[in-house]
């Protein structure tokens, strides 16, 4: 359902009440960054155009009931009017399946009002497979339409492009990711908020990413910062950096556990500078930790959390350049 997808607000809306006037166009190329849930638009975008009971929901002007026959097969992706195409083991989307798709779209509907070809990861399908699509998304079927799906649309050829509009899908917000994590992927709420402040807006990168490992980086860089807002004497911030660096076995797992903490440290920085501003709290990306951002964005005064920004900024990229995971914390520390 159009209404269960999280994020993507406006998108969805125009979406709805093109599916009410029967505006929608025959084929769309629905793009953006992986993972932030363009293939659930698509299979949504089919189950309002196929749904028994469709209907309005607060400001959704059409979208499907969810559980009708139709709604339910659709959800199993078992429904004969309602084909989705990927690319299988060779990584690749075939001529063939390119052909068979377009075999069964020149014949009406079995059931449903519309037949939907969702063609997910598009830009992997091989040029003769494009240009098999080609004529069809030329002269469309007129009870048939074309969603392809894809994170890198420029890899398609400019003739298939220049025949689907584009309908462009932004990152999530943080709270958003946190939300599908907790929703779809059983995340506790702080695990859901640590995944999500490091996964830059998309949900499927939170998930590559191991959350235990980022709930307790989150955890190390909050001591951090709590360390240095009592001005502690600087052998006690190393005393906590120890216990950052000393812990991971391998050299390379050392590595990713300091350079997640440093960027759950400027995830934490920025949360407090928004907090300082007295922006909307709702952009939060650390919104579970609000109370002991407000303490800490206490002691942390303008000029000093842009330092703090700028230090761990130049931390992240010494890192990159390979400089020693210690070497790294412990300068860092002192520099808070
Ligand atoms: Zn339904």
């Amino acid at each position: 359902m159009l209404s269960s997808v999280i994020g993507h607000r406006r998108l969805l809306l125009l979406l709805s009440r093109a599916v009410r006037r029967e505006t929608l166009p025959p084929a769309l190329l629905l793009t953006g960054q992986p993972g932030i849930g363009k293939r659930r638009v698509a299979v949504a975008i089919a189950s309002a155009l196929n749904c028994l009971r469709p209907q309005s929901a607060g400001d959704m002007e059409r979208d499907a009931c969810g559980e009708c026959t139709s709604c339910r097969r659709i959800g199993r992706g078992v429904h004969p009017d309602v084909i989705v195409i990927e690319p299988g083991d060779t990584g690749s989307i075939k001529i063939d399946q390119v052909r068979d798709v377009i075999g069964r779209a020149g014949y009406r509907p079995f059931e449903g009002r519309r037949r939907v070809v969702i063609i997910d990861e598009a830009n992997t399908l091989v040029d003769a497979a494009q240009n098999a699509l080609l004529k069809t998304l030329e002269e469309p079927p007129s009870a048939s339409m074309f969603l392809l799906v894809s994170s890198l649309p420029d890899a398609l050829l400019s003739t298939v492009r220049s025949r689907c509009p584009r309908l462009r899908f932004g990152a999530l917000s943080p709270g958003e990711v946190a939300q599908a994590l907790m929703r779809d992927h059983g995340y506790s709420e702080p695990d859901a908020r640590a995944a999500a402040a490091d996964a830059d807006g998309s949900v499927g990168r939170a998930l590559a990413a191991s959350s235990a490992d980022l709930t307790e980086a989150r955890e190390d860089a909050r001591r951090l910062l709590e360390e240095s807002a009592r001005a502690g004497d600087p052998a006690h911030r190393l005393e906590v950096v120890k216990g950052l660096t000393g812990k991971k076995g391998t050299p390379a797992r050392e590595r990713d556990q300091v350079s997640a903490c440093l960027r759950a440290l400027a995830s934490l920085l920025r949360d407090m500078g928004v907090l300082a501003m007295g922006a909307d709290r709702r952009t939060l990306a650390n919104a579970d930790l609000e109370p002991q951002l407000e303490r800490l964005s206490a002691a942390f005064d303008h000029d000093r959390s842009l330092r703090a920004y700028s230090a761990v900024d130049r931390a992240l990229g010494a890192l990159e350049r390979n400089a020693s995971p210690k070497v790294v914390a412990d300068w860092l520390v002192l520099q808070l």
